[in-house]
Parts: C-alpha cells; structure tokens; sequence
C-alpha cells in the first residue's frame, strides 16, 4: 500500500494497492490534467531520489516561508507563524524531509496547520503526524479531502479564533470553504494577512485580484468580490503575503479595496474600451 501523490497539484492520496484512477483536484476546472497525462510519485520515492529540499527563509520578525526548491506540483509557499509560542504552519507543501523537521523543530515546531483551499492540501497529513497538530479546514471544502485523518478538525462559521491575535476567516470564491489568516500580532502590530490565493499579490505589488480558477482564467462575479472586500474591510492587518512568495508590503488593505473596485469595474464593463 502506498501514498500516491499527484505530481501536477503535489496533493497526497489514502494509501491504496496502486495508483488512483484519477486526481479529483486536478479534474475539475478550477486545476487542470498535465498535457502529458496524469502522473503519480509517492513521499519516500521524492525523497530518495535526492532531488529536492526545502528553503526555509525568515521573512521578518517571526515570520518563516517554506518552499521546495526545484519547485513541485502548483510550487507554493508555505509560512510558519511564531504567535506568543505557539506556531502555526499556514497552508502546506508536499516535500518534507529530515532536514526540513530538523529546521522547523529548531524554529519551535508546529502546534497548529491551517489550510486556505484544496490546491495546497499537499501532504497535510503527513506533517501534522510528523508534529502532532491538528489541523484547521474548513468544512465547506469537506468534499475536497483526499486523505482523511482525525488530525483534521472541520471549522464551520465565517470566522475562527485560533490563538490569541490569530482568526481564520472564510472568504469563498476561489473554494467554497477558502480562507485567509489574520495574524493582528505581525508587522509590528500593524497586523499581516496571509491570502494563499483566496486574494491572489500580483505582478504589480500595488494591486491584488480574485478569481474562480487562475490556471483556466476563470472570474468570479463582481458581487462576490463586493462581498469578499466588504470582510477583508474589517480585519486588522497593513501587510499581505500570498502563497507564491508575493508581497504588497504596505497599505495592503487600501490595496485590496482598491484592487475591488477595478475588478468590478472590468466586468461590469466600465474600466475601458477596447
Ligand atoms: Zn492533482
Ligand atoms: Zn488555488
């Protein structure tokens, strides 16, 4: 029995006799099946092969990224979140070796995983063994799991307090049950919200955007980004790092709401003409 892993999402399936028909993230339209076909690996073969490591780079005052080099699956960043001695791993990678425990552990370990959307589930089992935490997904993604544990709690509601100056919000669109985590200690207090791609840093700093699928260039519909930037308008936070590394590092929150009104102008057709 194995551990398959899909290689185009990194995402780790329930051990099985040989490799599932399918990945249920990636046949669906918001991820896409690799132009070669689907492809499996497994944990204990990326390991052997020597081929990878993890970079684990301290951002600022207790903030740590984690992401594998060469980049694996969709090739996200995972932070590790130092709050008042109690570490929080947001969103996940699927590479996890001797090394890298040995860094974190160092670093203080993990006592809780959030997770923003299914696209970086990755081997969130695995690492929540490795630390013995729980971990924090939402329950309207419940459906997206595949590989279920009873590490994994289920938070339902808008808003979930994880620690003293830590809340997990649902802000939907990308997913269902997609999150963002509020870390109001950050930044010097300034506060810092970390997006996955629930509120997707892009090429511009300045600016940030929304949509349903980013690989099939799917929108979502202007009253939902109205809704989304309507919450994010009362989280305390100056800061936004997202999950590939991306960072609009001041007046983030004006970013967001600004970034709002442009989407929904676009769409509604009021932005330009062409
Ligand atoms: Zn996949
Ligand atoms: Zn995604």
């Amino acid at each position: 029995m194995k551990y398959y892993i899909c290689e185009t999402c990194g995402v780790q399936y329930e051990s099985s006799l040989k490799e599932p028909d399918t990945c249920k993230i990636c046949n669906e339209e918001r991820q896409y099946i690799h132009p070669n076909g689907q492809s499996w690996t497994t944990l204990e073969e990326m390991v052997d092969s020597g081929q990878f490591k993890n970079a684990i780079e301290r951002e600022e005052k207790k903030l740590y990224s984690i992401h594998t080099v060469p980049s694996f699956g969709i090739g996200q960043t995972a932070y590790l979140v130092q709050n008042n001695d109690f570490n929080i791993l947001w969103d996940c990678i699927t590479y996890i070796d001797e090394s890298t425990i040995k860094e974190i552990k160092n670093l203080g370990g993990v006592d809780a995983i959030a997770l923003s959307h299914p696209h970086y589930y990755s081997t969130q089992i695995e690492w929540a063994e490795i630390f013995d935490a729980p971990i924090y997904v939402h329950e309207d993604d419940r459906e997206w799991i595949t590989r279920p544990s009873n590490k994994i709690i289920f938070w339902t509601g808008e808003s979930l307090k994880l620690e003293n100056g830590i809340v997990l919000h649902r802000l939907g669109g990308h997913f269902k049950g997609a999150a963002v985590l509020e870390w109001k200690n950050g930044n010097d207090e300034k506060g810092i919200l970390l997006t996955g791609d629930v509120i997707q840093v892009v090429a511009d700093r300045k600016w940030v955007s929304f949509m349903y699928s980013y690989p099939n260039l799917i929108p979502l519909p202007a009253s939902k980004v109205e809704e989304m930037a309507d919450r994010v308008k009362e989280f305390e936070f100056d800061r936004i790092y997202n999950a590939f590394h991306r960072i609009v590092k001041e007046d983030a929150k004006s970013s967001v709401l600004k970034s709002a009104e442009r989407y929904v102008k676009a769409i509604n057709g009021t932005l330009f003409t062409t």
